[in-house]
């Protein structure tokens, strides 16, 4: 049985009070690792290694900071099969997407942020023959990074590479839930040469070393993605500690179809939209607003490619939809299939738990469901359900579907597919979301901004955002 291990101070140690948390194969359902259920104490070694790190690693030239990102990020690449098979026997998603998706945007993640560091300029502002004002942009200092289970690398370098290549040293906490390729990346970080005490990864649950961290006096700025319960809870635990908060939460993403889309591209992205990753992407399309002349035409199309979907051992190079990550996330997403069938809705397909033969008997599948006739208020239709499930429904006018895109307390990415170039730019301009895509979805540029609106967070990350919310401002003014 792997024993997963902190890392503080440049190196790999056990958990200060020796406690453990199963760690669960969600393929298989067996525990197959174990991950160090880390306090204040661990929390504390890890404060005094980035208190004796932090001033070096500021005074470390961009150049050196860059060349120590762009090494790490080249041992995730040397090492990228090995960790797309740790991320699917710890996630349960299928090898074939890790590799592809995660592990890949992994080492892209620190490269951009390598590259981000030593182009970053601050501004300056003259006041005539006056004074100059310029802008000198600082580390923070220590800043907590804190990510969910959904692309475990992925989110997890996404935050911690803008941190450190803006020069803070870094206490990040991954999922419990998906601690494994964390644990390895922090092995490349010693190969790395990256210093001592820079970064400090902690494992544990958001009751144990979540909640330290974020409260911590020490920490003065937090980055968390994860569920917008959470988020609220941070904002509550830290109000009055003036700490700097980027809050990446839920979503319930709206994708509008319109009836001059070009249809067979549409739907086979459509369907990527709400299945990629078993529908656990923040980013998922799960409501679908199909406009009425081809909503027959749509649905059937639709469901035949959900239906060609191949659920399977996500360890197998032809598998293209794993396992849910764990038997609670399951049954917390078969339970909305049960309450949509309640709530009126009817499953055109799919809507079950699938049991596989062999090593995958026990696993935690679930099979891609569409479900139709509910309205928009339902529960179905509001809530994050984070899992295969996504529901359709016909619109008739432009402005009824703006209206129900924009009809829940979320708004972090949405899909609109259209050949009307002056219709795209006017939906887009109206939805309440962070991100608009226009005829695809999931298209990234590094460089945007990125996050939500509404229920859906706080701040952005992404190229220049990361930079700004990793460095402190301070104006100077000279009179001349
Ligand atoms: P979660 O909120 O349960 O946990 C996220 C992280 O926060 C985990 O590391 C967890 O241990 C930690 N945590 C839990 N309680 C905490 C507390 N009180 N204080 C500090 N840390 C705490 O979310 P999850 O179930 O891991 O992930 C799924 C959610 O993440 C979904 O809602 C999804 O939409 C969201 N998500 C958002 C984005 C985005 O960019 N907006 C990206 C991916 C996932």
């Amino acid at each position: 049985m792997i024993k997963i291990e902190n890392y503080i101070n440049g190196q790999l140690v056990a958990p200060q009070m020796g406690n453990y948390l199963d760690n669960v194969e969600p393929a298989t359902g067996r525990v197959y690792s174990l991950v160090p259920e880390s306090t204040e104490s661990d929390l504390e070694l890890a404060i005094q290694a980035a208190e004796a790190a932090k001033e070096n690693w500021a005074n470390t030239s961009l150049e050196k900071r860059a060349e120590i990102l762009c090494r790490l990020a080249d041992l995730i690449d040397i090492n990228a099969d090995e960790l797309a098979k740790a991320e699917a026997i710890d996630n349960g998603k299928a090898i074939t997407f890790a590799k592809a998706v995660d592990i890949y945007r992994s080492s892209a993640n620190i490269r951009f942020f390598a590259h981000a560091g030593t182009q970053f300029s601050s501004e300056s502002h003259a006041m005539g023959n006056l004074a100059i004002n310029y802008t000198l942009r600082d580390p923070i200092g220590i800043v907590g990074c804190i990510s969910p289970w959904n692309f475990p690398l992925y989110l997890f370098t996404w935050k911690i590479a803008p941190a450190l290549a803006c020069g803070n040293v870094v206490i990040a906490k991954p999922s419990e839930v998906t601690p494994m390729t964390a644990y390895l990346f922090s092995k490349l970080c010693i190969e790395a040469g990256l210093p001592a005490g820079v970064l400090n990864i902690l494992h544990g649950t958001g009751g144990s070393i979540g909640g330290p961290i974020t409260t911590h006096p020490k920490i003065k700025a937090v980055s968390f993605t994860g569920g917008s319960a959470t988020g609220a809870h941070i904002t509550k635990a830290t109000a009055g500690m003036f700490k700097k908060l980027s809050l990446e939460l839920g979503g319930k993403n709206p994708t509008v179809v319109f009836a001059d889309c070009d249809f067979d591209e549409t739907v086979s992205e459509v369907v990527r939209a709400a299945f990629s990753n078993q529908g656990q992407i923040c980013l998922c399309g799960s409501r679908i607003y199909i406009e009425r002349p081809i909503y027959d035409k749509f649905k059937a199309t639709f469901i035949e490619k959900v239906q060609q979907i191949n659920i399977g051992d996500p360890l197998a190079a032809s598998t293209q939809h794993g396992a849910t990550v764990s038997e609670d996330h399951m049954n917390k997403i078969l339970s909305y299939i049960e309450l949509a069938q309640q709530e009126g809705g009817t499953i055109l397909t799919g809507g079950k738990r699938r049991t596989l033969d062999g090593r995958c008997k026990d696993g935690f599948f679930i099979e891609p469901t569409v479900i139709e006739g509910l309205s928009n208020q339902c529960h179905t239709n509001q809530e994050e359900i984070f899992g295969p499930v996504c529901t359709i429904m016909p619109f008739d006018t432009e402005q009824e579907a703006i209206k129900l895109a924009n009809g829940t307390q979320y708004g972090l990415a949405s899909s609109v597919w259209t050949n009307d170039l002056k219709r795209a730019h006017r939906v887009a301009k109206q939805i309440e979301a962070g991100i608009v895509w226009i005829n695809c979805w999931l298209l990234r540029d590094l460089r945007t901004p990125f996050g939500g609106v509404k229920s859906s967070g706080v701040g952005r990350e992404g190229g220049l955002e990361a930079m700004r919310f990793f460095t402190e401002p301070k104006n100077v003014c000279v009179k001349y």
